[in-house]
């Protein structure tokens, strides 16, 4: 007997080492042990956070006896187990029937054939975890066989208790994001196939909205990290409470976080709920006692089956979606559809192509003259990059910037979009001047003013015929290097001029951040200042604030001699068009750059000021 007693030892620690679940392991040793000893019943509880009774295995106990018994508080008075694990000592009751510690309990015992019931604390950490318990038939106590047993199993059943509840302990370390408490990346990796495959044998759908908040840069930055992590916690107590029907709420990183919820699925329940989701988390924010700040938040949606059959997929799909939920101002969610896949696979071919185009010889530069419009001459040219794609043709840079700005591309394009203007510069009568167009993603590398310097140093061009365009953006990431970056070039001698003025934030603490040499307004207004006075109204803003804050005005997208007429009325400083030449190879203006004054300023009349 103790030999067999010996295996059972030895078989249940290797399954603990083997990592066998819990339940499993109790069970075949509920088992082992009943086969030993005739006539006993054998149940091992847990005890759980609240104190309650929770059966782990009792394979020969009657099942509605253990559905009573399961959620019991322990007690001094509560059976032989809730009384055991009370007092954290034996309890022998030898005739349930008459004992008083089963007083509450009894019939349920009796009915269930149960006379006899002897239970031990099982005690892990000294702390009672659980119980080890033997029930009889018959009114009797325990042999002394059976009373080694116990021992032996009260001691298995602390060590096996003890591995799972570190095993679990590691676990939920792993899955959670620790700054939010909600789940990370890897628990939504691990329970998304579980949830996707029960929702596909139940013929339900799975939404997966996945929320990037707008607006959380600027706190972090503004204000302290400290300030980011409570608005990210904050983000996250909201998101679980509009959410607590959603089958996984994680925080992926950063300020992005995923809600993945199965229901019968109609689009309008889940548009119901996205809605909910922007209403709840956008809004303002304490960041510290008397300081609050707004935040917006976008989603996008994928959903199980229709739109992917896996979460790798969903994510990318809903990826999308957001991508752009994030560039519509109103409507800040937006469900994925097949168009988007398909833009997204012409996305990564366009940034697989333009990775290689500089090496097979597919990039030249376009320039466009810019006009001096009070004296009517040739000023220089703006540089632009023009890709010919051996199949798909002429790709306009507006479709192939962004491509190169996210594979990486940009900063090798950009040196050489730099090299060669300077280079055709360097051959033009001064004192005209070269505008390159420079990506914040070239002003972020930390040697973009060596790159500068080396450029003008090998094509022998001055810094003061060099003029870099950038756009507002260039201040979002680090405004504190791109503004270093740029004064050095500025100390040079190189001008910079702020690109685009009119669009995208068009915040006037940019104008203030840098002193720009140049302020180029957009050609949306120009297209429309002929027709719509709140256009005209704009540029004749921008001309003002330019030339208040010492800067030159430059207006894009010239095309009519009205807007000619109109701009110089207004004291813009430069113009740029198609009515004046549109962006070309160099050979086209070769003989315009010899005659300074020729073809454009022929063209060119200046407009007279009308007498008041
Ligand atoms: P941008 O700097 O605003 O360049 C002006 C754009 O307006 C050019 O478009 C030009 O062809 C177009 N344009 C000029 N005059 C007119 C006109 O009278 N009417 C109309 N409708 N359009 C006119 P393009 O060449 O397609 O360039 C688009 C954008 O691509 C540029 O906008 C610039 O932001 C970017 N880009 C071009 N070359 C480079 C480059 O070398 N590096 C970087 N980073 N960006 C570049
Ligand atoms: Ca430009
Ligand atoms: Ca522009």
């Amino acid at each position: 007997m103790t030999q067999r007693l010996d295996a059972i030892q030895k078989d249940v620690l290797t399954a603990i080492a083997l990592g066998q679940s819990l339940e499993s392991t109790m069970l075949h040793l509920c088992e082992r042990v009943e086969a030993l000893s005739s006539n006993v019943m054998c149940s091992i509880l847990r005890i759980d956070e609240g104190g309650r009774l929770r059966t782990l295995a009792a394979p020969s106990l009657p099942e509605a006896y253990c559905r009573a018994v399961d959620g019991t508080e322990i007690g001094p008075v509560v059976g032989s187990c809730g009384t055991a694990a009370y007092y954290c000592r034996p309890v022998e009751v030898l005739d349930i029937e008459s004992d008083p510690l089963w007083a509450n309990f009894k019939d349920l015992a009796l009915r269930n054939g149960l006379k006899a019931c002897w239970s031990s604390p099982i005690v892990s950490v000294g702390r009672v975890v659980g119980t080890f318990a033997f029930y009889a038939t018959e009114c009797r106590s325990p042999t002394d066989f059976e009373r080694n047993i116990v021992t032996a199993c009260v001691d298995l059943c602390a060590i096996a208790i003890s591995v799972a509840d570190s095993r679990d302990r590691i676990n939920k370390l792993a899955y959670t994001d620790h700054l939010t408490g909600l789940g990370n990346r890897a628990a939504l990796r691990d329970k998304a196939d579980a949830i996707l495959a029960d929702a596909a044998q139940q013929e339900r759908d799975v939404c997966l909205f996945y929320l990037d908040l707008d607006g959380f840069k600027a706190i972090n930055d503004l204000h302290s990290h400290g300030a980011g992590d409570r608005v990210l916690r904050e983000v996250a107590a909201r998101l679980s409470a509009l959410a607590s029907d959603a089958d996984i709420v994680v925080r992926l990183g950063g300020d992005e976080f995923v809600v993945l919820i199965q229901s019968d699925g109609t689009p309008l329940l889940y548009e119901r709920l996205a809605r909910i989701l922007c209403d709840g988390i956008s809004g303002r924010y304490t960041i510290k006692e008397g300081t609050d700040a707004g935040l917006g938040v976008s989603i996008g949606i994928a959903r199980f089956p229709q739109d992917g059959k896996n979460v790798d997929d969903l994510l990318a799909y809903a990826d999308n979606a957001l991508y752009k939920a994030k560039a519509q101002a109103t409507t800040k969610y937006v469900f994925f559809d097949a168009s988007m896949r398909k833009d997204q696979l012409q996305r990564r071919a366009l940034e697989r192509d333009i990775s290689h185009a500089l090496e097979l010889g597919q990039l030249h530069i376009a320039y466009q003259p810019i006009i001096n419009a009070r004296r009517g001459k040739l000023a220089g040219f703006e540089a632009l990059l023009r890709w010919t794609h051996p199949i798909r043709g002429n790709i306009p840079p507006s479709d192939f910037i962004a491509a190169a700005e996210a594979c990486g591309a940009i900063n090798e394009l950009g040196r050489f979009a730099l090299r060669e203007a300077c280079k055709e510069a360097s051959r033009w009568p001064a004192p005209l001047r070269v505008a390159v167009n420079v990506s914040p993603a070239q002003i972020a590398t930390n040697e973009f003013a060596r790159v500068v310097e080396a450029v003008l140093a090998e094509t022998l061009l001055r810094p003061e015929r060099l003029e870099l365009e950038v756009t507002e953006s260039v201040f979002i990431s680090d405004p504190d290097s791109a503004f270093h970056t740029l004064q050095h070039l500025k100390k040079m001698g190189i001008s910079i001029a702020l690109d685009d003025f009119g669009t995208g934030y068009s915040s006037l603490s940019t104008l203030r951040s840098f002193p720009f040499d140049r302020l180029k307004i957009d050609r949306q207004f120009v297209a429309g200042m002929t027709q719509n006075p709140d256009d005209a109204a704009i540029v004749r803003s921008v001309m003002a604030l330019a030339h208040s804050m010492k800067m030159e005005a430059v207006a894009e997208g010239v095309e009519t001699e009205e807007q000619k007429t109109l701009l110089g009325l207004m004291g813009c400083d430069f113009l740029q068009g198609y009515l004046f030449g549109k962006p070309e190879r160099f050979a086209v203006y070769d003989a315009l750059t010899q005659i300074v004054t020729a073809t454009a300023a022929a063209r060119y009349h200046p407009p007279s000021i009308p007498r008041q």
